[in-house]
């Protein structure tokens, strides 16, 4: 099986990365999103989601009931309860209405902390949950400078995924990290280079479910570049930051979306 040849069962996912940004107020551009997927302006061909901060995720999720708006989260604890204060597991999230959860987030993995075994320990918690695992991997500045962002990818994928993970319930998002927020992003050629790699590495490790895995590229994806960058082979939607805080932008964002005829 090539790289070059994903499935083209392949469905786009369009998801939203609000992080530690909203207060109730800002539901009303998520319900923007809903009443838009609603009216049917965004191709049923596309899924798309929120992942709100986890004060909101059961507000959002009872809004976005029945409608084509997905709700997702932004980390989980490995465990499914126990004495760790503050945390919140992978089965509450579910509970609260969620229907994936963001593992690795390389802010995450600055901020505190995470290695790849914890990441993977998170990733195998959001699969015991019935949770979809959206697995964030990606270089730093110098590692790219350095000629290391394969060996980088390939660290975390073997460090980060989950053992048995499906390409129903396993997402892949490449982000390098010197395109979060930065309004930088890598040319669709080195795109292209690590999403084909990222590809090889899920056939290797998954066999056919590899080959239908989605895998988002993230990093400062905006209305202006996302067909551009959606284009690109392998790239199965996008992972979107702060241009998911407004309704107006994500949606045009999943509009640049490429699906497939069939
Ligand atoms: C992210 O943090 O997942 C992200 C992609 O952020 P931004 O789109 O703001 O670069």
């Amino acid at each position: 099986m090539s790289a070059n040849s994903p499935a083209p069962s392949v469905r786009p996912l369009i998801a939203g990365n609000w992080k530690m940004h909203g207060l109730r107020a800002q539901l009303a551009e998520a319900q923007t999103v809903r009443d838009a997927l609603t009216a049917g302006e965004i191709s049923h061909g596309v899924d798309v989601m929120i992942c709100p901060p986890a004060t909101l995720i059961a507000l959002m999720a009872e809004m976005a009931k029945g409608s084509r708006l997905a709700v997702g989260a932004q980390d989980c604890h490995w465990l499914p309860q126990g004495a760790h204060t503050g945390d919140i597991s992978a089965e509450m999230l579910h509970d609260a209405g969620a229907t994936a959860v963001i593992v690795g987030h390389s802010e995450r993995r600055a901020d505190h902390g995470e290695l790849d075994r914890i990441v993977k320990a998170k990733a195998e918690a959001a699969l015991r949950a019935g949770l979809t695992a959206i697995v964030c991997i990606g270089e730093t500045a110098g590692q790219r400078r350095a000629g290391l962002t394969l060996d980088i990818i390939a660290r975390q994928l073997v460090g980060s995924l989950p053992e048995a993970g499906t390409a129903a319930d396993t997402i892949v998002a490449y982000e390098p990290v010197w395109a979060i927020g930065t309004g930088l992003t890598p040319t669709p050629a080195e795109v292209a280079e690590v999403h084909a790699f990222i590809r090889r590495a899920l056939i290797d490790q998954y066999g056919t479910q590899g080959r239908e895995m989605r895998i988002l590229y993230g990093g400062s994806v905006k209305p202006s570049n996302a067909a551009e960058l959606l284009a690109v082979p392998n790239v199965n939607g996008a992972l979107v930051g702060g241009a998911s805080l407004k309704a107006q932008d994500l949606l045009a964002i999943a509009r640049a979306c490429k699906v497939d005829a069939a």
